[in-house]
């Protein structure tokens, strides 16, 4: 796992912080790789690409 706003390694005792969880902000890198993603930015919401890994989006991490 790595920090998606760092890019860093996340240790066990270092979570993700609760705002990526939540959906409130685009991470800028890869949770699985660490890779730095391309970000967009919509009204609605956001979407991450990880070249490797595939898109990610901000439907996947909001609230239901
Ligand atoms: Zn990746």
């Amino acid at each position: 796992m790595f920090n998606p706003f760092t890019g860093r390694p996340v240790d066990e005792g270092a979570p993700v912080p609760a705002a990526a969880r939540l959906g409130l902000e685009p991470p800028r890198f890869c949770e699985q790789c660490g890779r730095r993603m391309i970000v967009q930015i919509a009204p609605d919401g956001w979407w991450a690409r990880c070249s490797r890994h595939g898109m990610l989006d901000s439907s996947l991490t909001e609230r239901r």
